[in-house]
């Protein structure tokens, strides 16, 4: 498995902290040669202390928390649709994708976690790098793991790359190895990938506050190229008196109907002019028949709670917990992710009919949401 995951590849703009390409865009006026030449010596500083962590431990003498087992392999394969005969039966081997899925620590974690890993993340914690995410990982698998094995891992900080401007922001990003064990042999070994970043939101708000413009001179747009990112925490020390904002949408050529829609207050669902089959999100073309011809229906507004989840954690800014996520479907056929309002939390049952209305959550943005048919006098 190779799953390198586009959000968080590098868009080669960065090397090795030269002030280049994003980063030098709010540095104007900012006290010219002298401001440079100090924060690229703090750069320095920073990868040289970063740099001595390669082939420090991350994790030492872990061990998996259950062995290698049925219950676990027959849900991976549920989930994913994996049909194959061999992870079955009483010769059954586990999915080699499986392979991180044995050394998992769950929601109490791993007491083999190593003091250096913790410091790494510390330090760059401590120079602004506050926000992280998992860009990709690299598995190799040497045997079979069958239910029953016995796993322990240990795993070792392998690289801190130099840093890097990507689309998320600038950081480094930091990989580790874990080689998996079975009975003691080598199973497999795998190798996972973050990016420590200051977010670019943050970092254009912090340049407009040196330059001493106001906040709504700061545009709306994200420089994320596909999805937001709930990974972000806001770089430390920074506005704390200032509410975050929720994400903001990625509106591209293929939604931006969507969101021209919503500003008028209408949901508006993708119809296939060929076969008729209504779609939700908004695609460029049709899962039913491929045809890339579409017209648009305007939803009546009434559906009912398909499922939901009710997120307690993590906390992500902007967004005050417990609060209910409803998957959401709509009379029309579709379904829709949306927030439940107007009603608890725990509250919110499967089944429940809910209406839509639109909330303006800040200057620039409005979502659609849904709200329980009969509650607040609807
Ligand atoms: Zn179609």
């Amino acid at each position: 498995m190779n799953s390198r995951r586009p959000d968080g590849g590098c868009d080669g703009n960065g090397g090795s902290g030269s002030g280049s390409g994003n980063d030098s865009g709010n540095d104007s006026g900012n006290g010219g040669g002298d401001a440079e030449r100090r924060r690229e010596r703090e750069y320095e500083d920073v990868y040289a202390r970063l740099k001595a962590y390669e082939g420090r431990a991350a994790a030492v003498a872990g061990v998996g928390k259950d062995p290698v087992n049925e219950p676990m392999i027959r849900h991976w394969c549920e989930a994913t649709g994996d049909t194959n005969p061999a992870y079955a039966g009483p010769d059954a081997v586990a999915p080699p994708t499986m392979l991180q899925v044995w050394t998992m620590g769950g929601l109490s974690g791993h007491g083999e976690r190593s003091g250096a890993y913790d410091e790494l993340l510390g330090l760059l914690d401590g120079a602004g790098y506050t926000a992280v995410v998992a860009t990709d990982c690299e598995q190799e698998y040497l045997r079979p793991l069958r239910p029953g094995d016995r796993i322990t891992f240990d795993a070792v900080i392998e690289s801190v790359s130099e840093r890097k401007t990507t689309r998320l922001g600038t950081g480094y990003f930091v990989t580790t190895r874990t080689e998996v064990r079975a009975g003691g042999r080598l199973a497999g070994t795998h190798r996972f990938r973050i990016l420590k970043y200051v977010p670019a939101k943050q970092r254009r708000k912090d340049g407009e506050r040196e330059a001493g413009k106001s906040r709504t001179g700061h545009t709306s747009h994200t420089s994320h190229a596909g999805r937001t990112d709930c990974t972000g925490r806001g770089a430390a020390g920074s506005g704390a008196a200032t509410r975050p904002v929720r994400p903001r949408p990625v509106v591209n050529r293929d939604n931006a109907g969507f969101w021209e829609g919503v500003s008028r207050h209408r949901l508006l669902i993708q119809r296939c002019t060929e076969c008729g089959t209504p779609r939700f999100p908004w695609l460029p073309g049709c899962n039913s028949c491929g045809c890339p011809e579409w017209d648009t229906v305007e939803t009546a507004g009434e559906g009912t709670v398909y499922s939901y989840v009710v997120m307690h954690h993590p906390p992500f800014p902007a967004f005050d917990p417990p609060y209910a996520v409803g998957l959401v479907e709509l009379a029309e056929g579709v379904r829709i992710i949306s927030n439940v309002v107007g009603v608890p939390h725990d509250r919110v049952r499967i089944g429940m009919p809910v209406r839509l209305e639109f909330e303006r959550v800040d200057e620039e943005l409005e979502l659609p949401v849904f709200r329980p048919v009969g509650a607040d006098g609807s």
